[in-house]
């Protein structure tokens, strides 16, 4: 039990925590971390643990990255705060725009600053809506996301997000979200049915969607290069090949590629779009953006989008939208400095020489008694996790089984994330292969305790 007092028991009284179980939390308490150090974190009893999450899938450079520290020292001392409403602006933000429109994976022309990933996404649900009107297309208001696709959680962000179970929790989603299949193969993929065959279909039910909605009624379609949060869920061959053919024959429809995980090198390359050769119209980013040493995330849009938007502008006045913090100068010098690191020190490179021993060594778990299937790119990876690999079911409730692995393996000083019964893996993207090979064989270890407490 805490002792009062402590962090923890003060923790149990007062804070109330995101995505927790309250009433178990009020039992269990928390765990205190005190320093970070590379790929490492440390708790306040002393305990090191890899974390292998990135923290929420967000520490590209490690967790004491000194030039970051410093980067936000500096601005702090020249110009702590500053805003970007009604034609203001300072150096960091517009230094960071240029910066993205430069490394953007498409041809892009402006970027508009929020504070997290869900604000980005949310901001996008509003441009869509005022450029609709805009271009004098009230209609063409409705988004198409996936089931089980991660956009965040304010309002419309949740809505974005295919989750029915939140949903059900908030009311949600709010009106005119659509919600098509889930590309998991493993999963959602038929007796019998190729893995090819598989993202043909998931082609045609969006275009069935779209023509059942009505084309014009269709303003985007969102989605990320990689579903993360959803459970790591990798494209299944051709999907993004198919995917991209039925929106080319509907080119008002405006493609968004939700990069908040895959920016930034997390699959191999500078974004996920580039590993899956996406042309989308607009990208969101965030985490990796400033590693997450500050909340900043941006929304980057083409040409095509920005021109009717800037035409409404024009016309009523102005895009009422925009945070007291929206392009926080502070938050803004870290990720220009955050990119520069990954730049200098070929991060990407290093994600995409190091994925091979992650994922390879991942996919040696398969012959694991509690291993259906393992799945990943670059250094982000899925390991889901069965009781009877035939039926591909695990022990109920659904989630408990990974939540136990995930604890096992968290106490043997890895820190991974059970996301129903899948193990997300997603390291900082400076982690070397003795890393790696700790990571794997702690997850082996926790599975093995866990088979053997399970008398398999
Ligand atoms: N999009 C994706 C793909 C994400 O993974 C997340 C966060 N996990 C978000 C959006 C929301 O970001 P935030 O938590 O910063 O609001």
């Amino acid at each position: 039990a805490p002792l009062p007092n402590s962090i923890e028991a003060r923790d149990i009284a007062h804070h109330f925590h995101p995505f927790t179980n309250a009433r178990r939390h009020e039992e269990i308490g928390p765990i205190v971390m005190a320093k970070g150090d590379g790929v490492f974190v440390e708790d306040i009893d002393g305990k090191r643990y890899i974390e292998a999450m990135s923290g929420l899938w967000s520490v590209a450079v490690g967790f004491s990255e000194k030039r970051l520290v410093d980067a936000a020292v500096k601005q702090m001392a020249e110009l702590p705060y500053y805003h970007s409403f009604t034609h203001k602006s300072h150096a960091p933000v517009v230094d960071l725009a240029e910066k993205l429109i430069n490394i953007a994976p498409v041809p892009m022309a402006k970027v508009h600053f929020t504070n997290s990933g869900s604000e980005a996404n949310d901001l996008i649900v509003k441009l869509l809506r005022y450029r609709a009107n805009g271009m004098g297309e009230p209609r063409r208001k409705k988004i198409i996301s996936r089931l089980r696709g991660y956009h965040g959680i304010t309002l419309a962000a949740a809505s974005l997000t295919g989750l029915p179970n939140n949903h059900a929790s908030f009311d949600l989603p709010i009106e005119g979200i659509l919600h098509t299949i889930c590309p998991h193969y493993w999963r959602e993929g038929r007796e019998g049915e190729s893995e090819e065959a598989f993202a043909t279909r998931c082609a045609a039910e969006l275009e069935a969607m779209i023509e059942a909605e009505g084309p014009e009624t269709i303003a985007a379609f969102i989605a990320e290069p990689v579903m993360g949060a959803g459970g790591v869920v990798i494209p299944p061959v051709t999907y993004w090949e198919k995917i991209q053919a039925v929106l080319s024959r509907y080119p008002e429809i405006v493609f968004v590629a939700d990069e908040v995980i895959c920016g930034f090198g997390r699959t191999g390359e500078m974004f996920g779009s580039v590993t899956y050769d996406l042309k989308p119209d607009i990208i969101t980013v965030s985490k990796g953006l400033s590693s997450s040493y500050l909340p900043i995330s941006a929304v980057i849009m083409n040409d095509r989008v920005y021109q009717p938007i800037a035409d409404e502008t024009a016309r009523i006045g102005t895009f009422g939208h925009g945070f007291t913090t929206t392009g926080h100068p502070v938050a803004a010098a870290v990720a220009l400095e955050n990119l520069k690191i990954i730049e200098e020190r070929d991060l990407v490179g290093n994600a995409r020489a190091r994925g091979p021993r992650l994922q390879d060594g991942l996919r040696r778990l398969a012959d694991h008694p509690l291993v259906g299937e393992v799945r990943g790119v670059g250094l982000i990876a899925g390991v889901e996790l069965v009781t009877d690999k035939e039926k591909k079911v695990a022990v109920q409730p659904p989630g408990a089984l990974a939540a136990k692995a995930f604890g096992l393996i968290q106490e043997r000083g890895v820190i991974s994330r059970a996301i129903g019964d899948t193990l997300a893996f997603c390291p900082p993207l400076i982690i070397e292969d003795e890393h790696i090979d700790t990571i794997l064989a702690t997850t082996r270890e926790g599975l093995d305790a866990l088979a053997a407490e399970m008398g398999m």
